[in-house]
């Protein structure tokens, strides 16, 4: 009798299931790029026993699922064409929100450029530029208000002294959320 079924649905996810059976002691589960689920298990271990595991650890596939289709989202391939108006679409919204907590700030800066440096999301220099990375477009809006905050603070502090920080936050109060937010997921984008 087969117990482990060949499509593992978990809500609106469908999973294929690959099972590889071999000298091993543990029993792993991994979530694949292509959304499959994929268990490595020692030989003689019984299906039931399998399936318990899968089981137990639901909530985790389901989140690993969820996580890995989000990536492949992030991940298309995009034209040029497409590049283009999303850095155009970056452009108009980043200017909009600049302004607006420039304006709450109390700030003056120079001019807006909107660049692709692959390690940053945002940079101030001391002439009163502010450069945005366009992927900035394809985050929540909240870490992108936070960016903005945080580059145009950078009129007032040219340091990420304890000052610049309480400035910050007075604007967006959770800041740190967000921060931690860019680090867990920048790299994914
Ligand atoms: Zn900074």
């Amino acid at each position: 009798m087969n117990l482990i079924p060949e499509v593992l649905e978990i809500e609106e996810l469908r999973l294929p299931v690959i099972l590889e059976r071999g000298k091993r002691k543990t029993l792993t589960l991994q979530v694949t790029q292509e959304l499959q689920l994929w268990i490595k298990a020692p030989i003689r271990m019984p299906e039931r026993e399998i399936v318990r595991f899968i089981n137990q650890r639901i909530f985790w596939i389901y989140k690993h699922a969820k996580r890995m289709q989000k990536d492949s989202e992030l991940r298309v391939c995009r034209s040029d064409k497409e590049i283009y108006e999303l850095r155009e679409k970056a452009r108009m919204v980043l200017t909009g929100r600049t302004e607006f907590f420039a304006g709450k700030l109390g700030v003056t800066y120079n001019k807006i450029r909107i660049g692709s440096q692959r390690t940053r999301w945002g940079s101030c220099s001391s002439k009163g530029t502010i450069s945005y990375n366009w992927k900035l477009i394809l985050m929540p809006e909240a870490v992108r208000d936070y960016v903005v905050v945080h580059e145009l603070c950078h009129l007032l502090e040219m340091n990420h002294s304890p000052q610049f920080w309480k400035v910050v936050e007075e604007i967006i109060p959770n800041y740190k959320e967000y921060r931690r937010w860019l680090k867990e997921n920048g790299s994914r984008y």
